[in-house]
């Protein structure tokens, strides 16, 4: 067969893909129909697709190209680690430089004591080795009981059994039997949606109090841990009240369960420091990262422990790995994209200067008649898409107002996602000012074009109690 480029007839590569591809979380007979969006190339904060349209990023491709498009550096370190050693594994007493290297950077990265890294091509992945790792924790301290993970609903660890079991989406729930037993989920702080009755502190502390029944319910000797996202990423970018997690880690501490902090999203810079535990004061004992940690550019997760798991962990043989755990490429890419992060002072610049010039231009959207809340920290934020502000009433028909927002969005060349009707954004950290102004702008158009359409097909109606 011949091969197509990216310089071959937009019409000629959706037929092909359509023809032979299979999409990750996308209806397949909608996707063939419309034909998918061929992205060709990327700079900067800037995707062109096959028809020459240039798109400003709002989602860092999947919350994942922090130093955004086109660094040479990390193509160049990929070429020199192939040459020198494209694969080796980190099995049976073996190891190699890119991986020694990446754990310590990563131990000298994460905050506290969490010094050991078990490494995986992707969070999903990475999740899995925690669901196992927590578990025989316990079994080597001699509390075998200890099985129960907790988790919240609507949150996000992955797409794996094992890594969607432990997250709580109900759609990816109702297919192919998940959740795996053993997994408990509480409810989300979700204030918007689900706490209007009370003040955001007191809901905030509501639903952190949820995670003391759910133990007591479960018998604390039963649980093993408890897994959250510090703000939930996939599931809107649901940002927690302020005193969420200050009470979440007293009950974490009170029962002696470990605490699992998913970073996927969240690390690398995202909330403005190296890691939201940071932004929040949480002291994990189990960090996931991946994403950001090679900016999308090779796919690579890891679970960093402190010194007390990995010491418990090591009293045993853990009957645990990956091929590629480790890969020697994808380190040396990620310590590339980490030396980028750190000596251009990225992450210092996000706190200091464009995600507080972001904060103020994306909370200008919160005057627009279909905004309820609006909600930023750092480089992700949110927007509540509403029919009645006022009541902040959910629409008769949920979710079609998001994805008309998204389709003005694709339309005005901004990729902007919609999680339901919540509007999310999560652009490269080395967005400029004068890019956020773009970003701001087409927001705007796209949330007044969505605006004219709902009101048109008789849309904005609120939905019955
Ligand atoms: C994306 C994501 C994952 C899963 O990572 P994959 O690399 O897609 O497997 C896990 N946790 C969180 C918080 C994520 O956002």
């Amino acid at each position: 067969m011949t091969l197509l480029t990216p310089n071959s007839p937009t019409e000629d590569l959706q037929a092909l893909d359509a023809a032979h591809h299979l999409h990750p979380f996308t209806h397949g007979d909608e996707l063939a129909a419309k034909g998918a969006r061929i992205v060709t190339r990327a700079e900067g904060c800037w995707l062109t697709d096959s028809d020459g349209n240039r798109i400003l990023d709002g989602m860092a491709g999947l919350w994942c190209v922090n130093i955004g498009y086109g660094r040479s550096e990390l193509a160049d370190a990929a070429h020199r680690q192939m040459l020198e050693l494209p694969y080796y594994n980190t099995f049976f007493q073996t190891s190699h430089v890119p991986a020694l290297n990446l754990a310590a950077k990563l131990a000298e990265l994460a905050p506290g004591d969490l010094n050991h890294v078990f490494f995986a091509s992707s969070g999903s992945e990475a999740n899995d080795t925690n669901l196992r790792l927590v578990r025989t924790y316990w079994e080597e301290k001699g509390e075998p009981e200890r099985q129960v993970i907790i988790s919240r609903w609507n949150a996000y660890h992955g797409s794996s059994v094992g890594s969607g079991s432990l997250g709580g989406m109900k759609g990816m729930h109702a297919q192919g039997g998940m959740p795996i037993p053993g997994i408990h989920h509480i409810d989300q702080p979700n204030w918007w949606s689900e706490g209007g009755y009370t003040t955001p502190e007191a809901f905030g502390l509501e639903r952190a109090q949820a995670l003391e029944t759910a133990i007591l319910e479960i018998g604390p000797e039963k649980v093993a841990a408890f897994i959250a996202e510090p703000i939930q990423g996939a599931g809107g970018v649901i940002v927690p009240p302020e005193t969420y997690w200050p009470e979440i880690q007293r009950i974490a501490k009170k029962y002696g369960i470990l605490l699992i902090v998913d970073e996927v999203i969240c690390g690398f810079g995202r909330t403005g420091n190296w890691f939201a535990s940071q932004t929040y004061d949480i002291q994990p004992d189990i960090m996931t990262v991946a994403k950001g940690l090679s900016s999308g550019y090779q796919p690579i997760g890891a679970s960093i422990v402190t010194d007390e798991v990995a010491g418990v962990i090591a009293n045993t043989e853990f009957n645990h790995g990956y091929t590629y755990s480790g890969h020697p490429v994808a380190c040396a890419v990620a310590l590339e994209n980490l030396r980028i992060l750190e000596e251009e002072g990225i992450v210092d610049r996000v706190r200091d200067e464009t995600a507080p010039y972001l904060k103020e231009r994306f909370e200008s959207l919160a005057d627009h008649p279909l905004v309820g809340e609006v909600k930023i920290v750092g480089m992700m934020g949110s927007l509540a898409l509403t029919p009645d502000k006022a009541t902040r009433a959910p629409f008769a028909e949920p979710g079609t107002a998001g994805l008309i927002c998204r389709e003005r969005c694709f339309a005005n060349n901004l990729i902007m996602r919609h999680v339901g009707d919540r509007m999310v954004i999560s652009p490269p950290l080395v967005i400029s000012k004068d890019e956020i102004d773009t970003l701001v702008d087409r927001a705007r158009k796209s949330l007044d074009e969505a605006l004219a359409q709902l009101k048109a097909e008789g849309l904005m109606r609120v939905a019955a109690e």
